[in-house]
């Protein structure tokens, strides 16, 4: 069984003050045995968070990284800097990043190859404008971004990875994808991964839903066979919002 995974992405948002505070309230969540939970905060705030997060079993993450190592890349972060602040995790391909700062699949396949060679976990976000559904070309869309962010990227290299399928038209709108339309597009993606690598590695992979999860509609959308769990923006910035998603995936977890 896959276990739930409940991630918040902070965005540009919160303050030093602020965002130690929400992070001390997640880190006092009982998310159960069978949902892993995870806050992305801004870098400046990585550090704080981090140690407001100690000794709970809440995961540090980031919304982005630069792929090389280190030198002359003026405003960017590497894979060992996140490292060295505790993260675990990173998003990539978020699409704020790809559609208002221009990031192309191979630059995110870049840094997907990357964080992954510095044994960071990969959170690659997938999905499709309004005007690609109304044109009938999110299959498309997904495969290109799939097979963009995962040129070259080996079984063993994506044994951890984490697909996060949010369609842009629901991000930050209020306006959800329903539960048909979510489970529609995760298992195209599940498909592709059991085409690409193989039925096995597929049915291992966690695919998060992202676009407007609230409490409201969290557990709906996570009860769908290949929806394994949340991508948060809006409401993982108010801590009881976001204990109430994961409260719903403990549930699910617990029921089956
Ligand atoms: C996101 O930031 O990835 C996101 C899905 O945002 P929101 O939940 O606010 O739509």
């Amino acid at each position: 069984m896959r276990r739930f995974l409940v991630a918040g992405n902070w965005k540009m948002n919160t303050d030093r003050a602020g965002g130690t505070a929400l992070a001390t309230a997640v880190a006092a969540a009982d998310p159960g045995p069978k949902t892993d939970v995870l806050v992305c905060p801004p870098f400046p705030y990585l550090i704080p968070v981090g140690e407001a997060l100690q000794g709970s079993g809440v995961r540090l993450g980031a919304q982005d990284v630069w792929y090389e190592p280190s030198g002359a890349f003026t405003g960017e972060v590497s894979v060992a800097m996140l490292r060295d602040t505790g993260c675990s995790h990173v998003v990539l391909g978020h699409s704020e990043r790809r559609h208002i700062l221009g990031e192309t699949d191979e630059t995110i396949c870049r840094k997907v190859q990357a964080a992954i060679a510095g044994h960071l976990t990969v959170i690659l976000c997938v999905g499709e404008l309004l005007e690609e559904r109304e044109a009938g070309q999110t299959e498309a869309v997904l495969n290109r971004q799939l097979a963009g962010g995962l040129e070259g990227i080996s079984e063993q290299d994506a044994a951890d990875l984490v697909i996060a399928y949010e369609p842009v038209w629901a991000i930050g709108t209020g306006v959800t994808a329903s539960p048909d339309q979510a489970e529609t597009a995760h298992a195209h993606i599940r498909n592709w991964l059991a085409d690409r690598y193989n039925a096995a590695f597929s049915d291992r992979i966690r695919i998060l839903y992202g676009g407007s999860v609230k409490p409201d509609n969290a557990q709906t959308l996570m009860q769908q066979s290949n929806v394994d769990g949340a991508l948060v923006g809006g409401a993982s910035l108010k801590a009881d919002s976001f204990l109430a998603i994961v409260d719903a995936a403990r549930s699910l977890a617990a029921a089956e």
